[in-house]
């Protein structure tokens, strides 16, 4: 009422005697309607018809017949009945009052305290939206999949609901610093606020959510300011979630599991056998099977470290699949499609490296702003050695002699040196060899495999080279390398052959690989089964990865006035319906849209 009185004082000031006797008026009428509410009076049926003057274009209000129906069937008094009920049905009153004047039909009595409880929650929206951003760019790529998502899901809910404990009506008792104080909560204590929630069905909430496909969610506006910001906030969370990746049949997961069980008992087997201390990292190679798969593998076993043999299939699953897995690129690699895979964050590794042009390549790809940022490492590189002399094998000729200082530096040697002094974004991680079919079909020793044997030998003459080349070893000495923000710098040490992987071993032969000191021993068919090249496979894949790719789960996102007028002083009722593009790098378009359109409104006339 202090407003409407200062309000009009004002028109009288401007001679408009007509309305500031209208406006004594209403002033009356709310006091009248204060004195119903603190004695407890029923409540009064609002009588409101179509004919009455409304100003639905500028205030979306919703129909007040159903108000009458209650009224009338229930008699509530105004202590007597649901708190939220009386509590719509007051502003609605008051609403009336001015709706069907004639000179206060637009004037919001609200609207001073609303925009200074806007202003005055600057920095709550500012943390909010900072902590947004840095979640964008953390949850780029949201599958309800995730481990993380429902934790996410919860933190965002949370900010939301953290904007409606701010309300004014809420805490009448809270001062202006507390509010800013409860508004730029960090989100650890607004999950622990959790602990004080009587009923939360979050969880229920999420597994309804996880399970639509280009749903609709509506989403009821509290109140304007700071909560509609943090509802904002929840709706472009939502529209960004995507559909899980298919799931394996509860089959194919038990039997994915117990292979690669099975393959990890092998290789432990092997290392008790050959006394090898730290067993080998094992890649489970994925090629040609359904992203399902890897998904299950991923969650069954605990797998992160899975290799593909083709540029486009590693890009499409690594776009799909969590973020945590460690990509391997084994297959051959033509230069032109390095740019391609520099453009994987997650790209672990690089084991089929075999040429100054491809790590050239790599390395400019890899440099971009764009790619560099998104690293967390830099791409570890194995270069491959063609230890079998086969003609149409990719790979270096095996180092079988000791380097000697006058003689040219073997092409094996000349591309190490080219990756440890010209290539700052990638680190030499050691060589790999695929090896003879006939080789490790044969029936050797574990110790006799040719091709191991070779890779050990190649090592131990580069490693040796390496170190007796002074003028590579100045040189080594003036060069910095790249590490990613925030990471502990990291680049060659002191050379020795520990310093150098050997990639070797697949599923026939992964024992006799253990056995001469393999460090990475790359599986495909005892981890996922035979895989087959036909249409059929490719198929299956294509279309997992299609369905994975198009689909959010919600993809529009309504806002209601709830059935309280004033409350969302900027009309705002939106349809958001986004095209999201997965990479946020860029902040969504349909958050800066609505926030665009939330300038605090000031009536001034
Ligand atoms: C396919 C492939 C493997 C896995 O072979 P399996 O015999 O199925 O274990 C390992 N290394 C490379 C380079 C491959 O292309």
């Amino acid at each position: 009422m202090d407003a409407l009185y200062r309000r009009c004082h004002e028109i009288e000031a401007q001679g408009l005697s007509e309305a500031v006797q209208e406006g004594q008026g209403l002033i009356e009428q709310i006091s009248g309607l204060k004195y119903e509410l603190t004695h407890d009076r029923a409540l009064a049926p609002l009588h409101v018809t179509d004919a009455t003057p409304r100003l639905s274009s500028q205030w979306p209000v919703p129909s007040t017949a159903a108000y009458d129906d209650i009224i009338a069937a229930a008699k509530p008094t105004w202590h007597q009945y649901e708190w939220l009920f009386t509590e719509c049905y007051l502003y609605r009153r008051l609403r009336l009052l001015f709706e069907t004047s004639t000179h206060w039909k637009s004037y919001d009595p609200f609207g001073d305290t609303k925009a200074r409880a806007f202003r005055a929650s600057a920095a709550g929206v500012h943390a909010c939206a900072t902590w947004w951003a840095e979640l964008q760019t953390a949850a780029s790529r949201v599958t309800a999949a995730q481990p993380g998502a429902s934790r996410l899901f919860s933190e965002v809910v949370c900010t939301s609901l953290w904007g409606n404990a701010t309300d004014l009506s809420l805490l009448t008792q809270a001062d202006y610093e507390h509010l800013q104080s409860l508004q730029s909560t960090p989100q650890d204590d607004r999950l622990m606020k959790l602990d004080h929630v009587l009923v939360n069905d979050m969880p229920t909430l999420w597994n309804r959510l996880r399970t639509l496909k280009r749903g609709r969610i509506d989403l009821v506006l509290d109140n304007s300011g700071f909560e509609l910001v943090t509802d904002l906030l929840l709706a472009d969370f939502l529209l960004s979630l995507r559909t899980p990746i298919p799931v394996a049949p509860k089959t194919r997961a038990a039997e994915l599991r117990s292979r690669i069980e099975g393959v990890r008992t092998r290789i432990q087997t092997a290392c008790d056998r050959a006394q090898v201390a730290v067993p080998p990292r094992l890649l489970a190679v994925s090629k040609l099977h359904p992203p399902s798969d890897v998904m299950a593998a991923y969650e069954a076993t605990g797998q992160r470290h899975f290799g593909e043999n083709y540029v486009q299939e590693l890009v499409d699953k690594a776009n799909a699949l969590p973020e945590d897995i460690q990509w391997h690129f084994i297959g051959g690699l033509q230069s032109n499609k390095a740019k391609l895979l520099a453009a994987v964050p997650n790209l672990y590794a690089v084991e089929s490296l075999d040429s100054e042009k491809l790590a050239l390549g790599l390395q400019k790809a890899i440099a971009k702003p764009e790619n560099a940022s998104l690293r967390t490492q830099p791409l570890y590189v194995y270069v491959q050695v063609n230890t079998s002399q086969e003609e149409g094998k990719s790979g270096l000729a095996a180092m079988t002699q000791p380097w000697k200082q006058d003689e040219e530096r073997p092409p094996l040697m000349a591309l190490a040196q080219k990756i440890m002094l010209s290539c700052p974004h990638l680190r030499l991680r050691g060589l790999m060899t695929i090896g003879a079919l006939a080789n490790s079909r044969a029936a050797h020793d574990d110790t006799q495999n040719p091709d191991f044997a070779s890779l050990v030998e190649s090592r131990r003459h580069l490693v040796d080279a390496l170190k007796r080349d002074a003028e590579f070893q100045n040189k080594l000495r003036a060069t910095t390398w790249w590490t990613p923000q925030g990471s502990q710098p990291d680049a060659y040490g002191e050379l020795s052959e520990r310093c150098l992987e050997l990639s070797m071993g697949m599923s026939a032969d992964l024992e006799a690989a253990i056995a001469m000191g393999s460090s990475n021993v790359r599986i495909g068919s005892d981890c996922f089964g035979s895989r087959s090249s036909n249409s059929d496979a490719a198929q299956v894949r294509e279309a997992e990865l299609k369905e994975y790719e198009g689909v959010p789960l919600v993809d529009t996102v309504v806002f209601h006035t709830k059935n309280m007028p004033w409350f969302v002083s900027v009309g705002f009722v939106a349809h958001l319906r986004t095209q999201r593009s997965r990479t946020l790098q860029r902040p969504s378009p349909s958050l800066r849209l609505a926030i665009s359109s939330l300038r605090p409104t000031r009536r001034r006339r």
